[in-house]
């Protein structure tokens, strides 16, 4: 799993991790899941009996990205006692009177909580970002507050870890049209998903800078191939475990 995970000393190139990796027989690696799945379940339950650490998983990607699948089948089973999904979109206006981490912080979890974050703060060096919705001068000072934020976090007593879910333009293309053309996923389709694929380069781009700049001893982003779900969810589900 050190394979794919953000090393915060060396220099990283987000093209030098392949989106449809995979390795292992499918059906083989499935089967595995469901055994993660278990142990994960356990672990989940002692954590909350134990009522002491805290556990925050974050979940990045580009449209089609996979994340809602990923709450689904990493964490199928766990006890919905405990285990929390925060979604962010764009803020409200009351949100944007605030700081960036005000609705961050109060989702946070709890002693014995693990909380998913779908879209996370992140979102404010991103999407941010790549359309300028404040000034560069402003973002570019988030990275480090991300990181002290994120430090004292952890500090607190919360266990961080971060999962970029990267798809390449090719697979996003085909999911994009398999929403266009699949009844039971057109509710999913957006239009607004087509204009924000029109700056995949500067989204990688934004990716990138984050992922140089934020994976911390304390917070540590992996790079997921996301191409193949199956193999995706296994990358996970073992990272989780393994911090568990
Ligand atoms: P998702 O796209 O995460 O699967 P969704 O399609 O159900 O969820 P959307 O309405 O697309 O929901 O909400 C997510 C959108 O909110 C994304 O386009 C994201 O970039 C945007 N967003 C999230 N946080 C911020 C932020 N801090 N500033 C601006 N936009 C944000
Ligand atoms: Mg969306």
């Amino acid at each position: 799993m050190n394979a794919y995970k953000v090393n915060p000393q060396a220099k990283f190139r987000l093209k030098e991790i392949k989106a449809d990796k995979s390795s292992g027989d499918k059906e083989k690696v499935k089967a595995k899941l469901l055994e993660l799945n278990r142990e994960l379940e356990e672990l989940q339950e002692q954590l909350y009996a134990e009522h002491r650490h805290k556990v925050l998983v974050v979940l990045q990607a580009m449209d089609t990205g996979g994340k809602d699948g990923v709450i689904r089948h990493v964490f199928e089973g766990v006890n919905p006692q405990g285990v929390r999904v925060a979604s962010f979109k764009s803020p409200t206006p009351l949100e944007l009177d605030h700081d960036y981490l005000w609705r961050i912080h109060q989702a946070a979890p709890g002693k014995g909580e693990m909380v998913i974050f779908n879209r996370s703060h992140y979102e404010d060096v991103l999407v941010v970002a790549v359309h300028n919705l404040v000034s560069q001068k402003v973002w570019s000072k988030r990275y480090a507050q991300i990181n002290d934020f994120e430090r004292m976090l952890a500090e607190e007593g919360t266990t961080i870890v971060k999962f970029f879910l990267h798809i390449d333009a090719e697979e996003q293309k085909k999911r994009l049209q398999e929403r266009l053309t699949n009844k039971s996923k057109q509710w999913k389709f957006n239009p607004a998903d087509l204009e924000e694929r029109k700056l995949w380069d500067e989204y990688m781009k934004a990716y990138e800078a984050v992922l140089q700049r934020t994976s911390t001893s304390w917070a540590p982003w992996y790079v997921v191939p996301a191409n193949k779900k199956w193999y995706r969810n296994w990358v996970i589900a073992s990272v989780l475990v393994k911090t568990l």
